[in-house]
């Protein structure tokens, strides 16, 4: 159902963003590290409320607002890309261990899946090019029904609290 986790070498990473810590002046406290930890064993795509679930033992100690800090230190750290995928929430992404690619998501349930086009990546050069830009960057979504509301015409993964309004064709 899940997109596979990457394989995150999460020794390497935290080093890495102790290291950027220090850089910043930061300091690396217990608490940054273990929601640092906590971020490279999440799905490859998640919510920061899907964090401080996975952190709710914690929570005690480690305040919502901590962790957004965190999550946002871990983006300039390079460590994280954050997606807006035009839902309620960002989503955040681990980077090492992936190689760039786009994505499809389910409109109805959230389900995000994951695709490398060589057509389109060539194509977006190509268009940069014929604009006089050198690309850097892109970033690519396609919304859809996903599979299993097409055939089922429900999901699994859907809010069973939406008034009948997914019964349509
Ligand atoms: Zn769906
Ligand atoms: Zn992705």
């Amino acid at each position: 159902m899940t997109t596979p986790q990457p394989q995150v070498d999460i020794h390497k990473q935290l080093a890495n963003f102790s290291n950027y810590l220090k850089k910043k002046g930061l300091k690396i406290t217990s608490q940054r590290l273990l929601v640092a930890e906590k971020v490279f064993s999440m799905e490859s795509h998640f919510t920061v409320d899907a964090l401080a679930e996975a952190l709710k033992d914690r929570r005690g100690e480690i305040s919502r607002a901590t962790i957004y800090r965190i999550v946002s230190v871990m983006v300039e750290a390079g460590q994280l890309t954050e997606h807006n995928f035009g839902q309620n929430a960002k989503y955040y992404e681990h980077i090492p261990g992936q190689d760039h690619h786009d994505h499809i998501l389910c409109l109805d349930c959230g389900r995000i899946d994951e695709f490398v086009n060589d057509a389109i990546e060539e194509m977006q050069l190509k268009i940069a090019g014929e604009h006089g830009y050198d690309l850097a960057d892109h970033s690519l979504n396609l919304y859809g029904k996903c599979v299993e509301l097409r055939t089922t015409g429900s999901c699994a993964r859907g809010n069973p609290d939406d008034s009948g309004e997914s019964a349509s064709n």
